[in-house]
């Protein structure tokens, strides 16, 4: 049986990876934490204790999924490569409140997922080191969703970390920004140097912790045209806001009625879209909507 907490250390982590014979594949993202310190500060971000359930998106080869374990009192993994999945089954053998579900994140129905898992702990949160090349569309989904989360711990790219939790302002805050902010309070926890994982990723990292609002901050007329309308404004950033509302909502219309709608919203028609808050694209979508544009 293995020693506890202890295969994330790189001499365990590259033993065991030896021994099952297994190969890194990039186009899953794989790259599996080695460091200790990162591994504690992840947890610590997550609040959690053994009245709450984890679910962690990518176990790897577990050593995340262990610490998981050793605080919360149900973890659930979802892990899409197979081969992986004698590793998991040897490494977490000691916690039966551990599971291992085979699959793709992206195509499994979370609803059910909690409902089957998670009923009788206390809240949940999402603690992981994700796949890059699927960052954005897992927490999308997972924020879309209305999972009774609490919190979502997660290690992405630092560039991607640094637009959801952007300010306006900056040449870092988009859409992006607008739909996490939307659902959650976002707070960079750590920047994290290559030398933790392994094999190593070609960029930088950081670990971001989303505390998910149980009500968003603002009020909308239609959700959906809320972000129709985000997306719409920045769809060209060199461009100011009048102009690319212009093109998506009255293409072969003069600007009368574009500016009349603005001023109705308090928006002056040259600022770009980098600089409206949340609350002003609210409050602009809603204008929008009134005005019968969805
Ligand atoms: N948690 C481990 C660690 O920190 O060492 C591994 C993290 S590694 C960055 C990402 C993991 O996500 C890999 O194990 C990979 O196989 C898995 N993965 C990739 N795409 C996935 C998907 N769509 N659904 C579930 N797991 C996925």
């Amino acid at each position: 049986m293995m020693n506890r907490g202890d295969i994330s250390t790189p001499r365990r982590t590259k033993e065991i990876i030896q021994r099952h014979g297994f190969s890194f594949k990039k186009s899953l993202g794989q790259n599996f934490l080695i460091d200790q310190n990162i591994l504690a500060k992840i947890i610590d971000a997550a609040g959690l204790d053994k009245t709450k359930g984890a679910l962690e998106i990518g176990p790897g080869i577990g050593a995340l999924t262990e610490k998981l374990a050793q605080q919360a009192g149900k973890v659930t993994a979802v892990e899409i490569d197979q081969r992986l999945l004698p590793i998991l089954e040897e490494v977490l053998e000691p916690y039966p409140h551990v599971n291992v579900v085979h699959g793709d994140v992206l195509k499994l129905h979370l609803q059910e997922l909690f409902e089957q898992r998670f009923k009788d702990v206390s809240g949940v949160s999402v603690v992981a080191n994700l796949p890059y090349y699927v960052t954005t569309p897992i927490l999308m989904k997972l924020l879309e969703e209305g999972l009774p989360l609490e919190h979502i711990v997660v290690m992405i790219q630092k560039e991607v970390a640094e637009r959801m939790a952007a300010s306006p302002g900056g040449k870092e805050y988009g859409s992006l920004s607008i739909a996490v902010q939307y659902y959650s309070e976002p707070e960079l926890v750590c920047v994290v140097p290559h030398t933790v994982f392994i094999p190593q990723p070609n960029v930088e990292s950081a670990v971001i912790r989303l505390s998910v609002r149980k009500e968003p901050p603002v009020s909308v007329e239609d959700e959906d045209f809320f972000f129709d309308v985000v997306h719409a404004s920045f769809a060209q950033r060199r461009k100011t806001i009048a102009n690319n509302l212009k093109s998506r909502f009255f293409p072969k219309e003069g600007r009368e009625r574009l500016e009349q709608l603005l001023a109705e919203a308090g928006i002056e028609p040259s600022r770009r879209a980098e600089t409206l808050s949340l609350q002003e694209y609210a409050v602009l979508s809603n204008v929008f909507y009134a005005a019968g544009l969805k």
